[in-house]
């Protein structure tokens, strides 16, 4: 039995995992640095501690926080996404100090968070892998030479690699030898290790990951895919579940090796099995995500589990709470992450203060957010700011419920992606469901948009309510 978890995170995901504690009983304990004195998260949890003035690093420290979970009294540590998530010392720091890592074992954190690891295990396994190194690069001419072999174009990767950073596309040589120094030394910078390696560059794929759960009774089931193919830079904007390009013979194919490559590392907890998948149909295993993603929510709304709550009853040495047989899939769910960044200049993030925040409701609409009313967006920390899931039954009712959600929510204080959200929405390609992740590059259109004012009547009132509560 687990009594009290300690959210070793900040922003939307605490909450998410505060909300899953108190259906079950179960007491949550936050952590907030000094710039997060205000956080969502701290007013939801049933405690909260402050780690301190370093907006980051107090986020970072594994020891000053198993630490705390030690002297707070709780039995578990749910680490979310993002900071300590992958780290594996931090799952082994909570093991030696008796906490209960809601995830799985260090050595599988350890063993998937390095992707040339993680590509050996799934070749012995059995598994379709992207064509590339078989060990980390040794210098720019290794490289020259492997991509000669496989063939431009080809992708270089920081080993452990994660957040969409130190992955970059070569079309030919001199690309190759340009951009060499550079991934190294973004490795270097975000993940603190040199290592590198290359991959055939699929071309226009799309991206689809499934979703699994495994307990520590030997038992392993996924949750159906989502195609998370509309990104920026590699990093998801929007995320659906199941992918709407999927035949019914491929999607029982890619869950199939995704359960797979989870019993290949005898894998337990909630975990994500991440492929690319080709024009001629193929699927290629590219990752494992060993953590809750952003993006759980639009599979929590296909099949209605609480994925953060199977966590926990994972953890706490439960039998899963379905058989593969009892997970049934219904409609399509989307999610947009709303981020405090302006589409028309670059995605620039932007903080400040939320003058208005107004979460659309309605049926089949899920918001998860990190901000409120009069709420002080923080500069230090990712630029997500909300999430919106939307759920209807078919492919076009999801689109229609989409938009409208869209224009009834309400940010005012920051650009967001909301506007940006809304031209996908009209884009014929995505419409169709037939997109990649090349299809943001591909339309630039997107970004003329005009922006959408708030009723003057409206916006006047919020000016006034908010002078009034800030005493101006
Ligand atoms: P998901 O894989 O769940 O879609 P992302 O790739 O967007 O999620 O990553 C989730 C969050 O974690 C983001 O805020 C991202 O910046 C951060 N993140 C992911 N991997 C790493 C990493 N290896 N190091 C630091 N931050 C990371
Ligand atoms: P991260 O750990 O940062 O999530 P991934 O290895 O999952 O990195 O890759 C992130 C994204 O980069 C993928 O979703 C895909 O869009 C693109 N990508 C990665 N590898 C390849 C590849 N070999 N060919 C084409 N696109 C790729
Ligand atoms: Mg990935």
């Amino acid at each position: 039995m687990i009594k009290k978890i300690l959210v070793a995170n900040r922003g939307e995901i605490a909450v998410r995992i505060v909300r899953a504690c108190a259906e079950m009983g179960i007491t949550s304990a936050a952590i907030y640095s000094d710039a997060d004195r205000n956080a969502l998260h701290v007013k939801k949890a049933d405690e909260a501690y402050n780690i301190g003035p370093d907006p980051v690093g107090g986020y970072l420290n594994a020891h000053r926080i198993v630490n705390l979970a030690v002297t707070a009294g709780c039995d578990a540590l749910h680490p979310g996404y993002g900071f300590l998530s992958e780290n594996p010392q931090f799952a082994e720091i909570c093991a030696r100090r008796g906490i209960i890592y809601i995830g799985p074992s260090a050595e599988v954190i350890r063993r998937m968070g390095d992707k040339i690891e993680a590509r050996r295990t799934m070749i012995a396994a059995g598994l379709p892998v992207v064509p590339g190194s078989d060990g980390n690069l040794k210098d720019v001419n290794e490289a020259v030479k492997l991509a000669r072999k496989i063939g431009y174009p080809v992708m270089l990767k920081a080993t452990t690699g994660g957040g969409g950073r130190g992955i970059r596309r070569c079309d030919n040589e001199d690309e190759l030898r340009r951009n060499y120094e550079r991934v190294v030394s973004e490795a270097t910078k975000a993940f603190g290790a040199a290592d590198v390696f290359l991959e055939k560059s699929i071309v226009n794929p799309r991206h689809i990951e499934v979703q699994v759960l495994g307990d520590r009774h030997g038992h392993v089931i996924h949750l159906f895919e989502r195609d998370c193919s509309i990104q920026r830079r590699h990093q998801k904007l929007v995320e659906i579940a199941p992918s709407p390009q999927l035949s019914e013979a491929q999607r029982v194919e890619v869950c199939a090796l995704a359960v797979r490559a989870a019993q290949a590392v005898g894998y337990q907890n909630a975990g994500t099995v991440e492929f690319l998948f080709d024009q001629d149909g193929k699927f290629y295993f590219m990752e494992m995500n060993t953590r809750l993603q952003v993006e759980h929510t639009v599979t929590e709304q296909i099949t209605g589990i609480d994925i953060v709550q199977e966590q926990i009853n994972i953890a706490a040495g439960e039998p899963l709470s379905y058989r593969q047989a009892d997970v049934q899939r219904r409609g399509f769910a989307i999610q947009f992450r709303i981020n405090a960044e302006d589409p028309k200049n670059d995605f620039l993030p932007n903080f400040g203060r939320i003058t208005r925040y107004y979460a659309p409701g309605g049926p089949g609409v899920r918001t998860d957010a990190a901000i409120y009313t009069g709420y002080e967006f923080p500069p230090y920390y990712d630029s997500m700011c909300a999430k919106l899931t939307i759920w209807a039954l078919t492919w076009n009712k999801v689109l229609e419920r989409s938009r409208r959600a869209l224009l009834d929510m309400g940010v005012s204080g920051v650009k967001t992606t909301i506007p940006y959200h809304l031209q996908i929405l009209q884009a014929e390609e995505f419409r169709a469901a037939k997109f990649d992740t090349a299809f943001v590059e591909r339309h630039p259109e997107l970004i003329n948009y005009s922006v959408r004012r708030p009723p003057a009547h409206l916006a006047a009132a919020v000016a006034a309510a908010l002078a009034a509560h800030h005493g101006l």
